[in-house]
């Protein structure tokens, strides 16, 4: 595990609704928010960064875990605020894509892929470290192609909607399992996931 003196302590806090996790890390009062929202909610979310003491002016990026309307319905509307979304190169294709699950009454704000950040995986560390915060994002198919994780250096893991292994339907098990042993092999042991309570990690999930 790494150690840096000059970092703040992280903290974790879920500013999130509708059975769904958006999850703040913090270096002191540099920020990132891990999911971004469902679309045409933005009056909520300003509610509960306010409630959770998070001014938006100091989120410094954005990250979907993935592009389901779910995890990043807000990202545009977060542009439009200041905050930039971080994409990583794995996820551009899925961000179009994301606009043809979306219902006229949901008052999406549609991602453009002007004003993002795109960096590869490989770059994470170095952009995350530019804001205090020492980790990494690792691509980790299974629930979908374009899901991604953070992983910080103190095991806390933020997987979005990486399939419970028992949960597995349509997606392929061997690549759901290979995106949880690729978590563990890197250090993870806590577990934030987009929906449900934050868990240890199993380290049978990879098996
Ligand atoms: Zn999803």
């Amino acid at each position: 595990m790494r150690k840096n003196l000059l970092a703040e302590p992280i903290t974790i806090i879920n500013v999130g609704y509708r059975s769904t996790n958006f999850w703040v890390v913090s270096a002191g009062r540099s920020r990132l928010l891990v999911d971004v929202g469902w679309p045409g909610s933005m009056g909520t979310m300003r509610a509960n960064l306010k409630r959770m003491d998070v001014p938006l002016n100091e989120i410094r990026y954005t990250l979907a875990t993935h592009f389901h309307i779910d995890h990043a319905g807000l990202a545009q509307d977060f542009k439009r605020a200041g905050v930039p979304l971080l994409v990583i190169d794995v996820q551009v294709e899925a961000i179009p894509v994301m606009k043809t699950w979306i219902k006229p009454a949901d008052n999406y704000t549609e991602i453009t892929l002007e004003g993002n950040t795109t960096i590869s995986c490989a770059g994470s560390r170095a952009l995350l470290e530019s804001i205090g915060i020492l980790g990494e994002i690792l691509h980790t198919p299974g629930h979908s192609e374009d899901s991604v994780s953070l992983l910080l250096d103190d095991g806390s893991v933020f997987t979005g909607d990486l399939t419970q292994p028992d949960h597995v339907g349509l997606e392929d098990p061997s690549v759901v399992a290979a995106s949880w042993r690729l978590l563990w092999e890197r250090g993870a042991r806590r577990v934030y996931p987009g929906h449900g309570p934050i868990r240890p990690m199993d380290p049978t999930l990879g098996e």
